[in-house]
């Protein structure tokens, strides 16, 4: 094993670098600048945090959010690595030991915040070793970015005053633009551009299209139940949304906190930190969240409406399943949330950029391809195969000849002049004697229930479908009227066919996320022998969570949920297997090695003794608990 390899293993617990890392870190060793673009939960991290532990001084790493910090230092910490961060949070005297801890070189990593790393200047170029600067979140830096922080764009002097000390800026989000802006802003010499791939193979992708708000809370509720005891996030569009869909999960006993900017700091800061320490499971959000954080056991992100664009939504989706395990996404897609939309995007700024983003983001919720291959192409990846773990390679959309739908649907609307938007058309079509139909006469109508065979929910998403296939347009500008194209009239004329996708209803879900795991690699575990590893998992999962309190640390932080399930899998049972479990570097094991054993012994004499007990050929249920492992010891 050589150092590099040696130093992942004793501080991290990990036996190998993902992409890039290896490369990124020997650059680094060798005093260069880099700009480094992974998606959020690559690994950027262990990029600086290695050259920090291997060259001497203190590594100062600029970071915008104090959680972001106060994370990052705790993980580091709990590895046993000294770092340290100074912020507007501590008071003078801790930041003032710190200084001292630094200048006498026992700090390896200094966090600290970008106005914050100005005013304690001073005092790092007279007597400070610093071995690199890693800039953070260094999109910020760019005002074309989401972010903007306009303290960034101080940083540019770092060079400036310490022209040999390296200077790696790091990002999950950059386009061209943001790019060059780091480079120039940082005034970064000859960087070398490491861009890791955008690929999360264990973030499936799934997108259920025109479902009703009792569709989709039926579906997050399979989701939830699906995943007791872990987290998600919903990310929804509006304020409103949020505090909604939140009242109606507590009213099923979920978990649930909201988050968006309309709440003070406090209250902001508070359901973070319950969301972070497990006291609620659910986050309800608006975009605002997930900046600050790096829970990395995520286990589902939704997303109630549709994103923005393509950069948000990749974004988001990546706040779930930053530890590698499987880890589901959802996106509800309808047509009021692409006009709501199209509305911001009408009133915002930059219309003609944001109008081709949020285009985007509805062809890949459109789309019948993998969708993997899109997300992954926007990134200039090129994904030779299909993923098998999205909606569309799972379950391949079926067509049949639609065109006496569509000549249905155009037909009712040139019958009103193409006076009418989405919801009037499938009443039309269904016949529902809603208001506005009677208000308007529409019953009088040679189309009124002409598709009244066809439930009206799948009317909405025949219509989507039309309007994807372009025999629709939306008339923003005249009250979101349909009209309809001249595609459309060689449909509604009879010179042209028309395939439209079957809709399934039935909820293929559960089927489809047992077919993810089998394709995950995850091979299907016996009833037996999940129920033994359940109980030792909850069992170990207990005493995480006693150390984590004593520590006043997430529960993550003491160990991954990876980690956890290796140890209910391979049962350690001496000091040695227990540090070679994934996660768990040397730090951890001396800190908390005997006591996981103890639990493991304690579970594993329990079954044996009861194996031993038991009267031979018995069926009862009590043999169940061993597994064959276990016999064999
Ligand atoms: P980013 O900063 O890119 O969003 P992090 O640096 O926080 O991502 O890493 C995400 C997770 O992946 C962390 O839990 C980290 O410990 C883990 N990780 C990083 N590198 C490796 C590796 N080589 N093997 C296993 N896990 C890794
Ligand atoms: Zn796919």
């Amino acid at each position: 094993m050589d150092t590099l390899q040696q130093i992942l293993k004793s501080y991290y617990g990990y036996d190998t670098f993902r992409p890039m890392q290896e490369e990124i870190i020997r650059h680094i060793l060798q005093g260069k600048d880099a700009l480094v673009l992974m998606p959020t939960g690559g690994g950027k991290s262990i990029c600086f945090q290695i050259p920090a532990l291997m060259l001497n001084g203190t590594a100062v790493v600029v970071s915008p959010l104090i959680s972001l910090m106060k994370d990052q230092v705790e993980a580091l910490r709990a590895n046993g690595i000294q770092a340290e961060t100074i912020n507007s949070g501590n008071d003078e005297s801790k930041n003032r030991i710190i200084r001292e801890r630094c200048l006498q070189g026992e700090v390896k990593l200094l966090y600290i915040s970008p106005e914050r790393l100005m005013t304690e200047i001073a005092w790092m170029s007279q007597g400070l070793k610093i071995s690199l600067f890693a800039i953070d979140e260094a999109h910020c830096i760019s005002q074309w970015g989401h972010d903007f922080r306009p303290e960034y764009t101080q940083l540019g002097i770092l060079h400036d005053k310490f022209p040999t000390v390296p200077v790696i800026a790091l990002t999950a989000t950059a386009d061209k633009i943001t790019k060059t802006d780091i480079v120039e802003r940082l005034r970064l010499q000859n960087p070398q551009l490491f861009i890791g791939s955008f690929d999360r193979p264990n973030i499936s992708l799934d997108v259920k299209r025109g479902y009703s708000a009792k569709d989709k809370i039926r579906t997050i509720m399979s989701v939830i139940k699906r995943h007791s005891h872990e987290s998600g996030i919903i990310y929804c569009l509006a304020r409103k949304t949020t505090e909604k869909l939140a009242e109606k999960l507590r009213a099923y006993g979920v978990l649930v906190g909201i988050y968006h900017a309309g709440l003070s700091m406090e209250e902001r800061d508070k359901v973070q930190e319950d969301f972070v320490n497990d006291r609620i499971h659910v986050i309800v959000a608006t975009i605002a969240f997930g900046m600050g954080i790096d829970k990395s056991n995520v286990r589902f992100v939704i997303h109630y409406n549709l994103p923005k664009s393509i950069e948000s939504f990749y974004q988001e989706i990546g706040r779930g399943g930053r530890d590698g395990l499987a880890t589901e996404t959802l996106l509800f897609y309808n047509v009021q949330d692409l006009i709501t939309l199209r509305r911001f995007v009408d009133e915002s700024g930059q219309k003609e950029i944001n109008l081709e983003k949020l285009k985007r983001m509805q062809e890949y919720a459109e789309a019948q391809v993998c969708r993997r291959r899109i997300l992954l192409n926007y990134f200039n990846e090129t994904a030779e195969r299909n993923c098998g773990n999205c909606d569309v390679c799972i379950a391949p959309p079926k067509h049949f000849d639609g065109t006496e739908h569509v000549q249905k649907a155009l037909s009712a609307i040139m019958r009103t002049k193409e006076q009418i938007g989405f919801t009037l058309t499938a009443e039309i079509l269904h016949g529902t004697y809603s208001g506005e139909v009677t208000a308007k006469g529409y019953q009088l109508l040679k189309t009124f229930g002409a598709g009244r065979d066809v439930p009206f929910r799948d009317w909405q998403d025949y219509l989507l479908q039309m309007l994807q296939m372009g025999f629709l347009e939306i008339a923003y500008n005249e009250d979101r009227h349909l009209k309809v194209t001249p595609l459309g009239k060689e449909v509604l004329y009879g010179r042209k066919r028309a395939e439209l996708a079957v809709i399934e209803r039935e909820d293929l879900r559960v089927k489809s996320h047992k077919e993810r795991q089998y394709k995950l690699g995850k091979k299907e575990e016996t009833n037996t022998e999940k129920a033994e590893n359940k109980i030792l998992f909850e069992r170990l999962r207990e005493l995480r969570k006693q150390i984590a309190e004593a520590n006043h640390w997430p529960a993550y932080i003491v160990m991954s949920d990876k980690s956890l399930h290796a140890l209910a899998t391979e049962r350690p049972t001496t000091l040695q297997a227990f540090g070679e479990i994934f996660g768990i570097g040397q730090h951890k094991r001396d800190a908390y090695g005997e006591r996981f054993i103890a639990v493991i012994q304690e579970f594993t004499d329990t079954i044996e003794e009861t194996a031993l007990n038991m009267p031979i050929n018995s069926e009862s249920k009590a043999t169940s608990v061993l597994c064959k492992n276990d016999t064999h010891r």
